[in-house]
């Protein structure tokens, strides 16, 4: 886990303190959160429980972190100074210069005096004589706030599976999503790597030119397309910041809030050269934009299966040994089903004479030994472990808090059977609480930080509406949360994405409902409905 020394003074709780808002996380989210509600005039204290800003960017420091999404969009955009005068080096921004981009906002903003860092929520219960939410930290500090938002991330909730012989093994395990601060050498290391999603397909390039030998434990094969990143010449860079707004304004209109070259034609509407062509094209273009070929890769399964045999010929025209090729190829898995991983030197690296690709499909990984791992009967010697193995996506942040709402219920129960919502922002029975980027909402399928404003100025709207009607208490009535449950059950059934096993469904997870989570039914939709919620007087809440 990453340990920072407090370069800044904390503000501390004290007891018996009370705020307007307590906000939980200090990623992008709970960052803007603060900033707006202070904007309106709210008080607030945000908990974090890392040593310093940054959320999801601080936790993943290891090698070859990097956003998925370009860094001209993959950042804020409430501020045109601020919009104007970070200046991004690469298409796709690595961690440490995001990391350093979110550390700039804290600072310009005077973001830090409100702060209070290694301090995890650990409960928060809401007091219906006064309709205060009360939170407890893990240092036993109490305090009292009346609204409760949580911008606790959506891939935070790190998982290391309950491999036998865990504690046995000698050397250090590593999780992707709990990186040290520190830089770790593997240098003449034998090291393991479990998982090869998006964190491992990354990892994998850079931990291979160190280590003496890298083996990758793969239980199955992922769609890995070329990120095609590269340095952003000045000239690109100011063409797009002379209408930056405007350029916004037309990502907002996206599905994703995200613009790329998009095309809405059908694969099966072409012929096999112009397809195959199309495929070309957009593998230059790289990244999740490759997704953009046609307009129903994720909607026709006849149309998804046309990209099967262009993938298998790309990995074979770069993985030089033929059953490594042939490994490395998905079988039967919907195209993007899962979110689909943009690489750089990832098939390249199985070419590499220290590279081993190790097939777990079968019975899976045995064991951890004292000196490695022992998997489909083999003993591998190991210096270093590391688990790329994911995240209890969406709820894990939030229902690792005690959370509890009226009567007593906590938000486990609530969500026994999956997550219900109203708005991804609200829960019903749970007053003035409030979620940024949760289940129910756009969450991982839109530009994370474009959502997290659009939430941030809704959360605001709403709390300061309740200032000037004087009211105290809101919350979703259970029937406006059922219509939208509903809402987000048939937008999911119109995509292939539900159709998988994927952290989206949460079947990563052991004994976790399996319901499809993120809205799929696109960000400008979501607004509208956003929206008219806040325009109609807050009608779809019991307001008190
Ligand atoms: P992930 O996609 O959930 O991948 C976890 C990997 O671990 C999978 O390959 C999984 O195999 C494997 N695994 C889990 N338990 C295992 C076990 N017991 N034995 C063997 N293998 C096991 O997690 P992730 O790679 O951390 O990525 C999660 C999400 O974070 C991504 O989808 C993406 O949205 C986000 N992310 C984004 C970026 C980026 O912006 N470029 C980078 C990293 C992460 P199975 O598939 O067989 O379960």
């Amino acid at each position: 886990m990453p340990t920072v020394p407090p370069p800044w003074k904390r503000p501390a709780l004290l007891p018996g303190d009370r705020f307007d808002a307590v906000v939980v996380g200090a990623g992008f989210a709970g960052l803007y959160m603060l900033h707006r509600l202070r904007r309106s005039g709210f008080n607030a204290r945000l908990l974090e429980a890392g040593g310093g800003v940054g959320g999801t960017w601080y936790w993943n420091r290891y090698p070859g972190a990097r956003c998925d999404i370009e860094s001209m969009q993959y950042s804020y955009q409430f501020s045109e100074e601020l919009q104007q005068e970070w200046v991004w080096t690469e298409r796709y921004a690595a961690q440490p210069e995001i990391l350093s981009y979110i550390e700039h906002v804290a600072e310009r903003f005077d973001l830090k005096r409100d702060i209070q860092f290694d301090t995890r929520v650990e409960a928060a219960s809401f007091d219906e004589a006064t309709n205060e939410w009360v939170v407890k930290t893990d240092a036993g500090q109490s305090i009292r706030a009346r609204f409760f938002i949580m911008g606790v991330g959506c891939l935070s909730s790190a998982i290391t599976p309950q491999f036998k012989g865990y504690e046995d093994f000698a050397g250090p395990i590593y999780h992707t999503g709990h990186w040290p601060y520190e830089k770790v050498d593997f240098s003449g290391k034998r090291v393991g790597i479990i998982g090869t999603g998006a964190s491992a397909v990354q990892s994998i390039p850079l931990i291979a030119e160190e280590a003496s030998h890298l083996y990758v434990f793969q239980r199955t094969a992922n769609y890995v397309v070329p990120a095609q990143n590269r340095k952003l010449p000045p000239d690109e860079v100011a063409a797009l910041k002379a209408d930056y707004k405007g350029f916004r304004a037309r990502a907002k209109q996206r599905p994703a809030a995200f613009l790329f070259p998009f095309h809405t034609d059908s694969a099966l509407a072409v012929s096999d050269a112009e397809r195959r062509a199309r495929f070309e094209q957009q593998w230059l273009v790289g990244g999740l934009p490759f997704l953009g070929a046609f307009g129903d890769l994720l909607t026709n399964v006849e149309a998804n299966k046309t990209v099967t045999a262009f993938w298998h010929d790309k990995i074979r025209e770069v993985v030089k040994d033929a059953k490594t090729a042939d490994l490395l190829t998905p079988k039967g898995d919907v195209f993007g089903c899962k979110r689909l991983c943009g690489g750089t030197n990832y098939y390249e690296a199985y070419n590499r004479a220290n590279v081993a690709l190790i097939d777990v499909s079968k019975s899976g990984i045995e064991r951890f030994t004292p000196t490695g791992i022992r998997a489909e009967g083999h003993d591998y010697a190991l210096d270093a472990i590391v688990c790329a193995t994911g995240f209890d996506a969406m709820t894990g942040s939030i229902t690792r808090i005690a959370i509890t709402g009226l009567g007593g219920v906590t938000i486990q129960q609530k969500w026994r059977d999956g997550p219900s919502t109203y708005l991804g922002l609200t829960v019903s029975g749970f007053p003035n609480m409030f979620n940024m980027s949760g289940p129910g909402g756009p969450s991982v399928l839109a530009t994370m930080v474009t959502c997290a404003e659009q939430h941030g100025d809704w959360i605001a709207g709403c709390m300061s509406w309740m200032r000037e009607h004087g009211k105290t208490r809101i919350d979703p009535r259970p029937d406006v949360e059922q219509a939208w449950g509903e809402e987000v059950a048939a937008a999911a059934s119109k995509s292939l994405r539900a159709t998988c096993n994927s952290w989206y469904v949460g079947s990563n997870v052991a004994g976790k409902a399996r319901v499809f989570m993120p809205y799929i039914g696109g960000y400008p939709r979501y607004v509208e409905f956003c929206d008219a919620a806040a325009e109609g007087g807050y009608q779809g809440f019991t307001v008190g």
